[in-house]
């Protein structure tokens, strides 16, 4: 299949080598859904993958959206009398509300404290907010040094600009050898949070740069984008080629401990979930399936009524799932690259899996034809079938032209690799057709 690369441990493990390195020099940069740290994250990107990236202005119009302006921000501070910053941005990115607006004044902490955002919960970390789509502004601190403040007054500055602009997107496409589309969509957003969202960003730069060194059957775009109004953008520039997505999905939090996790896509049966269903049998990991719920990343755009995508989503703890989601805590120490390397090979396996898929329809399907003769199956007679033998039954039993290989490798419990191998050499045989839709009629 399509990455057999990443199935060996060693290789996993230096791209996720790679991949955490990546997240390393990521790290410091101030991102948003608009705004140079988005570029400047871009141009990191393309230390590992080439991009093709558009700028979309301000106001444009998208669904029952509009790209907002541009955010981009140079300084925060709250200063006390003597000068010393008790907050201060260059210290840490999350110190200021994401998309804040410019402000520069002198306040007492009264009139602050409604600014201000801390977790007594967590004394020592700094949560992360933002506030893209109603003009304010606010500080995120340490509750612990919330309480030390004293009444002030204070110099409160946050230098930003949020002016007309544009949102910043990019796609790594690799042109496949066969119809049928795929997309994966990871987004760019958070400023310094390590798995959400660093760990999807990285590994995804890895994944791409090897599925364009190969030649899939499906053409695989792998979207770099903000939450929500990236994919909704990307959406919406690309409504022509959706009738073509055969499968998909949205990564991201692929770096913690928790167990991998695929969210099914809002219909619960399409490929990428009958697909996700045998990957992760196969991988053996300590894995779960989820139901879809209209809440999480990018799933809620490609699954809503008017794509209804056949999209799901992978991660390892959900959004919101784990103690450090959203705060301070969520830096580089707590990936894990074993974590990341295990991520990466039911990743790849997934990817794989949705770029194998077909319907097959068997040419000879009255009786069983002879395989023998074509060189196909065990010489000797009395011998019961090996593993390949039996794959080999397997796929012309249940090629009857509406069934794919996810949905035969879940009935025959066998391994997806495995039955696309005997699917390959039945077809090479003269034996099936493959299609990338289902073919003719069942057979009665
Ligand atoms: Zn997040």
């Amino acid at each position: 299949m399509l990455l057999e690369s990443f199935q060996d441990p060693v290789t996993a493990r230096a791209a996720a080598d790679e991949a955490y390195a990546l997240a390393g020099r990521l790290f410091p940069i101030c991102r948003s859904i608009t705004g140079n740290g988005v570029r400047a994250t871009l141009d990191l990107v393309e230390t590992v993958v080439s991009l093709t990236r558009s700028e979309v202005p301000s106001g444009t119009a998208v669904f029952d959206w509009e790209v907002p302006r541009e955010w981009n921000i140079r300084d925060a501070y709250i200063a006390d009398a003597s000068g010393r910053r008790v907050v201060d941005f260059r210290q840490h990115n999350l110190h200021v509300v994401n998309y804040s607006a410019p402000v520069r004044r002198t306040m007492s902490l009264d009139e602050l404290q409604p600014h201000l955002h801390s977790m007594p919960e967590k004394p020592d970390w700094i949560p992360y907010r933002t506030s893209y789509y109603r003009e304010t502004w606010g500080f995120c601190l340490r509750h612990a040094d919330r309480e030390r403040m004293q009444p002030g007054p204070y110099e409160v500055v946050v230098d930003s600009t949020l002016a007309d602009g544009h949102l910043t997107y990019a796609e790594c496409v690799v042109p496949g050898s066969g119809p049928g589309e795929a997309i994966v969509y990871t987004h760019t957003c958070h400023p310094s949070l390590a798995n959400d969202n660093l760990s999807g960003l990285s590994l995804v730069s890895v994944l791409a740069r090897e599925v364009s060194r190969r030649s899939p059957r499906r053409t695989w775009r792998f979207v770099f984008g903000p939450g929500t109004i990236g994919s909704l953008t990307w959406l919406s520039r690309n409504e022509s080629i959706l009738p073509g997505v055969r499968g998909g999905l949205v990564v991201g939090l692929l770096g913690d401990r928790g167990a991998l996790t695929y969210k099914r896509s809002r219909r619960g049966d399409t490929p990428t979930d009958r697909a996700a269903e045998v990957v992760l049998r196969d991988a053996g990991a300590d894995a779960r399936l989820v139901d879809f719920e209209p809440y999480g990343y990018d799933e809620r755009q490609f699954c809503s009524p008017g794509f209804d995508l056949p999209i799901g989503r992978l991660t390892r703890s959900p959004n919101g799932a784990y103690p450090e989601y959203h705060s301070s805590a969520d830096d580089l120490a707590f990936l894990d690259v074993d974590r990341l390397a295990e991520s990466l090979q039911v990743l790849s396996n997934l990817v794989g899996a949705i770029d194998a898929n077909r319907f097959l329809l068997n040419l000879s399907p009255k009786g069983e034809p002879r395989l023998g003769k074509r060189g196909l199956y065990g010489m000797v007679g009395g011998t019961s079938p090996g593993a390949f033998e039996h794959a080999l039954l397997w796929v012309l039993s249940l090629a009857d032209g509406q069934t794919d290989l996810v949905t035969m490798a879940r009935r025959a419990k066998l391994p997806l690799v495995l039955l696309d191998e005997a699917a390959l050499a039945l077809e090479q045989a003269g034996l099936l057709q493959a299609a990338d839709q289902p073919i003719g009629r069942p057979i009665r």
